[in-house]
């Protein structure tokens, strides 16, 4: 079944087919869909809450079947995952990231930094470090621009976590921990890494203004970020009261529709860019 959607783009939804036969379908579609060019970025601005001012943009990948429609992430990344192509779509999407932000900058704009989605598979595989930093080799965009963000899960249950991390850090690039408060991350651990960011997850900048306890856990993160020297990032933000709580407790950075959805190139620079 295909519903039209905004954008013109159609999405895909799964058929009445057994589960199976559907998985099956979209993992032989999911395999070409790089040399078919049907993969592509979407960027959403980070932005610094009190100036309004553009801190850097988050890469989210779209996949666009022409008879699927447009497949969501949470629908095909774990499908990537298992079936050991996210290795290929995630150096697709790091190549691509950093030709997007050369691409900006030959055109004099300046976008401080961008950041790119790892997934376990990913940063558990030894070569990742050297396939990064050969990356920013040949595509010329400088380490500090790029930041890597990986779930406390995945940090928590990789053995050799400290050791890649250090190694990335050797490299220049920064990390962020995404979805933070949603996993079990030992705070002891977590001091010994060379780590930059935290990103509060979605689900408590969601009901920040209604629930004790998201409000209760929203600060403490901004507050472990201070004592820690992390900066901290609220994912999620779609109300200027969200954005104003954040400020108020110390969160001076938000990403969110509230300021942008994720977004093509082009759009990026109309509004942001000027
Ligand atoms: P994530 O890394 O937590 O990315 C943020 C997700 O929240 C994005 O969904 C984004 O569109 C959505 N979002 C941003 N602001 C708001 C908001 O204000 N309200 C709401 N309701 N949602 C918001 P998206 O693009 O569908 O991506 C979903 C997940 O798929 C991502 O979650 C990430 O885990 C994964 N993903 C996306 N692109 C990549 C990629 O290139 N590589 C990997 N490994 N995973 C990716
Ligand atoms: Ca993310
Ligand atoms: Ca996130
Ligand atoms: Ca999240």
């Amino acid at each position: 079944a295909k519903a039209r959607g905004r954008n013109g783009y159609r999405f895909y939804q799964p058929s009445m087919t057994g589960e199976g036969v559907e998985r099956l379908r979209l993992e032989t579609y999911l395999r070409r869909s790089i040399e078919k060019e049907e993969v592509f970025l979407n960027f959403q601005p980070q932005v610094e809450i009190d100036t309004g001012k553009l801190l850097g943009v988050e890469a989210l990948v779209r996949w666009n079947h022409p008879e699927l429609g447009l497949v969501p992430p949470n629908r095909f990344i774990p499908l990537a995952e298992d079936t050991g192509f996210i290795n290929q779509l995630g150096q697709w999407v790091l190549v691509e990231a950093c030709r997007q932000m050369v691409r900006w900058q030959e055109a004099g704009l300046v976008v401080p930094k961008i950041a790119v989605n790892l997934s376990a598979k990913q940063f558990e595989r030894g070569s990742m470090v050297g396939t990064v930093a050969e990356i920013l080799r040949e595509t010329g965009l400088e380490p500090h621009r790029l930041q890597l963000e990986v779930t406390e899960s995945v940090i928590m249950n990789t053995g050799d976590a400290l050791a890649f991390i250090n190694d990335l850090h050797a490299v220049g690039v920064s990390l962020a921990i995404d979805d933070f408060g949603t996993g079990y991350s030992s705070l002891a651990y977590l001091k010994q890494m060379p780590v930059q960011t935290l990103k509060i997850d979605r689900s408590f900048i969601k009901d920040i203004s209604t629930d004790v306890n998201d409000e209760a856990i929203a600060i403490a993160i901004i507050q472990l970020g201070r004592s820690m020297n992390l900066s901290v990032i609220a994912e999620g933000v779609e109300t200027e009261q969200q954005a104003a709580f954040l400020l108020r407790h110390g969160c001076n950075q938000a990403q969110g529709f509230y300021y942008s959805r994720p977004v093509m190139p082009d759009d990026l620079l109309q509004r942001w860019l000027p």
